[in-house]
Formats: C-alpha cells, structure tokens, sequence
C-alpha cells in the first residue's frame, strides 16, 4: 500500500508527526482535529497540513476538521504500520539492549527477531524474548527466517564490515545508529539515527543563545 502513494520526502517524513498527533486526539477522546492541530505537531503552518493530507486522498471537510479515527486509519494502511515487520539487531551493548528492551516497537508491529554479538558473554542471553545469537549465525537466520530489516547498534569501526554483511544477506533495510556513513549496494536503504550529529546542531543553538 505505501508503494502505491507516492509523496514527496518532506511530506512523507511528516506523516508520522500527524499520525502520532492522532494517537494523542484518540486517547484525549477527541474524534475531530483540525489542520492547526495536526500541523503544530509536525511544525508547520495548517495550509501545508492540508496539502500534505491531500496527497492521501479525499479526507476533511471544509471548516470542520478530519475525522481522527479515519485519518488515522488511513495513514496506518499508508505507513504499512499495522503491517508485522521483522528486524535484527546487530550489537547487544548499551545501546542495542535499550532497544531491544523498547516496548514502544509493538505498537509500530516492529519485533526485533533475533540479536547478534560477538561477544561471547552475551552470546545465549536473553533480553525479554530476543535470543542473542552468535555473528557466524547471522547469514543462515536471515535466510531462513526471511528478515528483510536490521537495526544496527555496533561500534562505528565495525559498522560498514557488518552492512556489507547484511547486504549480501538480504537486508534491505538498515536502521543504522552508528556515527558512520555507510556505503551499500542500490536496493538497500540506510536510515541513519545520529545522536552525535544532532547534539553538534544543538550545540550550536545552545551556544549561540547564551552568547
Ligand atoms: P557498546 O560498546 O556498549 O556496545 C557495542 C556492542 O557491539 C557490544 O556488545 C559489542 O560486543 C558488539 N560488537 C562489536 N563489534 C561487533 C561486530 N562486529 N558484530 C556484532 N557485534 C559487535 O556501544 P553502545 O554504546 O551500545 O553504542 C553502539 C553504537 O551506537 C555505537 O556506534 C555508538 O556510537 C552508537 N550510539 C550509541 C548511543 C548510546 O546512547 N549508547 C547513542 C547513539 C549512538
């Protein structure tokens, strides 16, 4: 379904602020919201709300607003969110175990499959479910077990050996927090979360503020 739409980048990135916008309205028991609303939360004005809405389809009326449930409905057929999807993870450290650990996953039906390190303290633990599994295992689990995305939370030196990996695994998708620009073949996306990245740009607010 998601393939079947297409949007342009900005707009895409901008539907799971609304969508997170209306998980808010449901659990406020609100069942109308407006493009003021919906476009706060995604930090633009409400025109551009709209015009981003209207890529979906036919949805709002004039002067009263969006059904919640239906937009929200629509977007989740839109985002594949209720849709189960499977993921490794690649390094059971501090960061790896905090989202292995996430229960906020389920509610995207994002389940972390398996876990793989290779340190051999942590090879055959547990965290909740998730198996940590030896890296030597990593090809054979992928085919067998059709996994399409990985989460990558290794050491930034070991992250592109680890993405050729995947790659030739079968990965598709890569969700990578390590601080790296990984180089991967056409067909795999790499989806970076750069903490590190982010608090330089922080950082330059901060300081410009207080100076
Ligand atoms: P960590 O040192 O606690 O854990 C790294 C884990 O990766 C270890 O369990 C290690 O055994 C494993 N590992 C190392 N090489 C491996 C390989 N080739 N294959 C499989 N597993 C391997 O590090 P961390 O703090 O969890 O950070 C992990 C990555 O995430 C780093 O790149 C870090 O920069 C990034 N990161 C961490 C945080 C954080 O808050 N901890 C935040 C943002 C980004």
């Amino acid at each position: 379904m998601a393939g079947s739409v297409l949007l342009p980048k900005p707009c895409l990135m901008r539907l799971p602020h609304y969508y997170r916008r209306l998980l808010q309205a449901m659990h406020e028991g609100q069942s109308i919201i407006s493009s003021d609303e919906l476009g706060e939360e995604a930090g633009v004005p409400a025109a551009q709300a709209r015009k981003d809405l209207s890529y979906l389809g036919e949805f709002g009326r004039p002067g009263v607003g969006y059904d919640v449930y239906e937009l929200a409905a629509h977007l989740e057929r839109i985002l594949g969110l209720n849709e189960p999807k499977k993921a490794i993870l690649i390094g059971v450290g501090n960061l790896g175990r905090a989202l292995a650990s996430y229960p906020g996953f389920a509610r995207y039906h994002l389940q972390i499959v398996a876990a793989f390190d290779i340190d051999p303290s942590k090879i055959g633990q547990r965290i909740g479910s998730i198996r940590v599994l030896p890296l030597e295992e990593l090809e054979t689990f992928v085919h067998q077990n059709d996994v399409r995305m990985a989460i990558l939370a290794v050491p930034a030196a070991q992250a592109q050996s680890i993405a050729d990996r995947l790659a030739a695994a079968g990965i598709h998708l890569i969700w990578n927090f390590a601080p790296v620009s990984l180089r991967v073949p056409t067909g795999v996306m790499v989806f970076n979360e750069d903490l590190a990245a982010r608090l330089a740009t922080l950082s330059f607010f901060l300081i410009r503020q207080s100076s």
